[in-house]
């Protein structure tokens, strides 16, 4: 089988991965074009927070993710799964009660824990992050090193006749590009800061083995090195980083901590999240254009569902399962 691979974000990785494993002959080209995936945290979480249920098919999920990246590990020698406890904050006395109700049937969840009287925080287990900053450009030098990889643009209209599967892994170029694709995809802004203590002398009262989640959240990455983020804004596209939302973020660090964090910023970034209207991932055959497969729309969760869905496109391809209906290209058309 020869596949091309369009774009090497986080989906063109897992999928280019999952094509080689199959001894597949498979060659990726990327645009070199801003990415979600060179400013996303990469953490992953098994709980969705606001109505406190499981997210769907989390163990599969996080079953092919550990697959993944061990693999990912051995092939490239270097570590990128992290796991790590979530605190969730608990923000009112309902919210604690349906916390600790949720404890019976949500293996990840445990009961919410008290501070001076008052529900404080409830734990996760299950998450982590996965250092994409570090896996995806190690994993364009190991393809470029076996010849399988080079830098540039292509479209829906070019001429791939020569390959038996080409699957559209462009983010939201897939939107913009000049021939076209019918799909209903969105954007969804997110801006994020690394952030850094500043003084040994001075300890920020940060956790640094944990992630913190206060409906925004803090990652940490290294010694005195977090990520706090982030902001979720629609009907905004542009890459320019504002002081405001780094203040807001801030802000709500030092409300959640009631002190100050002693955090400067050391990188502020902007990315667009590639976002179904339905807001599962797009995965199947591209609609009028045959041969083309679409992996897209992974969305806020792309770390955790994209390396289960990689497989099951890589199945459609080989043509041992019928596309599952909840993440077919076609319901998407801007004509349905
Ligand atoms: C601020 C922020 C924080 C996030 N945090 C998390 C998180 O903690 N956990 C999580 O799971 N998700 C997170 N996400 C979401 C995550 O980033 C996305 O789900 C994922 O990165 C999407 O990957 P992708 O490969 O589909 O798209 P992208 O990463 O955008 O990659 C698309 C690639 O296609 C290439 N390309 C485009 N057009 C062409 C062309 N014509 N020819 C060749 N190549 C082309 C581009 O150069 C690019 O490399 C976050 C996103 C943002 C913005």
């Amino acid at each position: 089988m020869r596949v091309l691979v369009i774009g090497q974000g986080l989906a063109g990785t897992l999928f280019s991965h999952v094509a080689l494993q199959r001894g597949w002959d498979c060659h990726v080209l990327d645009a070199g074009l801003p990415s979600a995936s060179s400013v996303a945290a990469g953490m992953f979480n098994p709980m969705s927070f606001r109505r406190i249920v499981e997210v769907w098919d989390a163990q599969a999920h996080l079953d092919a993710l550990k697959a993944s990246m061990d693999d990912f590990s051995a092939i490239l020698n270097a570590p990128f799964l992290h796991l790590l406890p979530i605190h969730k904050r608990i923000a009112n006395a309902d919210y604690a009660a349906l916390w600790n109700e949720k404890c019976a049937e949500c293996p990840w969840i445990s009961p919410v824990q008290f501070q001076d009287g008052v529900a404080h925080y409830g734990t996760v287990t299950g998450g982590g992050w996965v250092n994409l900053r570090s896996l995806i450009p190690l994993w364009r030098d190991h393809l470029n090193d076996s010849g399988r990889f080079e830098k540039r643009s292509i479209d829906v209209s070019d001429d791939t006749s020569e390959w038996d599967a080409v699957v559209d892994c462009r983010g939201m170029a897939m939107r913009d590009a000049p021939a076209g694709t019918p799909l209903d995809l969105r954007a969804n802004r997110g801006e994020i800061l690394t952030v850094e203590c500043d003084s040994e002398s001075n300890p920020s009262p940060v956790p640094q083995d944990l992630i913190l989640n206060f409906g925004k959240w803090t990652l940490p990455i290294a010694p005195n090195l977090w990520r706090l983020g982030a902001s979720y804004e629609w009907h905004k596209e542009d890459f320019e980083s504002t002081p405001e939302t780094a203040d807001y973020l801030h802000d709500a660090l030092e409300k959640e901590l009631g002190c100050s964090s002693n955090l400067k910023t050391r990188l502020h970034q902007v990315g667009l999240r590639p976002v179904s209207r339905d807001r599962r991932p797009i995965v199947g055959p591209m609609p009028g254009r045959p041969g083309w497969y679409v992996f897209n729309g992974l969305g806020t969760r792309g770390v955790l569902i994209g390396p289960k869905w990689a497989h099951n496109l890589a199945d459609q391809i080989s043509g041992v399962s019928q596309t599952p209906a909840v993440v077919d290209p076609n319901r998407l058309t801007k004509l349905s």
